[in-house]
């Protein structure tokens, strides 16, 4: 028998500047409890100007893997290994850092000049201390070949993992499940997830129900309670153990799963160094400072 995910902890969201000074949602609890999450930063909405918008100039990072995904607007990026490119919306910029890339995310030019809307998304993904040095590697998806489906006034973008019978072609060193979803009020979904990962939904537009059924064991019969909760608008819902996560949209609403495994790892973390030691954070000073960080 199936086991629905309920939600363990509501953690809540609030505004950070980050970059050159853009503004980004993100949730109030980070690190250990959204393993192997590190950040989900959700990058406006924002309405810039002519000449108002902001990006994140050159920086370095290394032990980790950064997940751009654009939803409105237009970012270009350039790195230390000579790579650039750009980003429009629907694009997936999956990039691992491993042992090191220095590099820019910046607002195109298009939108400098004219302003525009910017809204989307960069997580941090964690990763375990065999593949924290890999060799740097760029897994970009755009919005043209990424695998979307659409049921029953469900739609879906899978960026990592699986839904509703459609895969991503992302490579991941652990298994990574990454899936932004789009629900008709009213409408139902029955996602699965591999029990024994974390798992997790941020909700950036409307209001979600989860439905569970707890086993009480009373003597002399075993019943049910059916619970519903809720994760509404800039909410981080983390769920608790189960197989498969039921979800009905009491509004319009828009949100990401997110699930991965626990690494039981000790998180050393420094800007935009995330290693296991503190004497792994100096090292990562001590090659960005003697030009040794790339390559
Ligand atoms: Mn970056």
């Amino acid at each position: 028998m199936s086991l629905s995910r309920s939600v363990a902890e509501i953690v809540p969201t609030h505004i950070v500047t980050e970059g050159g000074g853009f503004k980004v949602r993100r949730p109030f609890r980070m690190g250990k409890v959204m393993s192997p999450f590190l950040l989900i930063d959700e990058m406006g909405p924002v309405n810039y100007g002519p000449g108002e918008a902001v990006g994140a100039p050159w920086h370095p990072h290394r032990g980790f893997e950064t997940v751009t995904y654009l939803l409105d607007g237009r970012m270009r990026h350039e790195d230390s290994a000579g790579n650039h490119g750009e980003l429009n919306p629907g694009d997936v910029q999956w990039m691992t850092a491993g042992r090191g890339i220095i590099h820019c995310e910046e607002p195109h030019e298009e939108i400098l000049r004219d302003g525009g809307r910017t809204h989307g998304f960069q997580i941090w993904v964690n990763l375990p201390a065999s593949h924290k040095m890999m060799r740097p590697r760029y897994q970009e998806v755009p919005s043209s070949e990424s695998p979307t489906v659409e049921k029953n006034g469900v739609w879906a973008r899978v960026i990592a993992g699986e839904c509703m019978g459609e895969q991503s072609a992302i490579d991941t060193k652990i298994p990574i499940t990454l899936i932004h979803i789009k629900m008709n009020s009213g409408s139902r979904l029955s996602q699965e997830l591999e029990s024994g990962l974390n798992g997790m939904i941020y909700v950036f537009g409307g209001e979600i129900e989860l439905e569970n059924e707890a086993r009480v064991k009373k003597s002399p019969i075993a019943f049910g309670i059916r619970t519903k909760q809720q994760i509404k608008d800039g909410e981080l819902g983390l769920l608790s153990e189960g197989d498969v996560i039921s979800i009905t949209s009491k509004s319009d609403s828009e949100f990401l799963i997110l699930a991965g495994p626990e690494l039981n790892e000790p998180i050393s973390r420094y800007g935009p160094f995330v290693m296991n030691t503190r004497e792994e954070i100096e090292q990562a000073f001590i090659d960005y400072r003697n030009g040794t960080f790339v390559g």
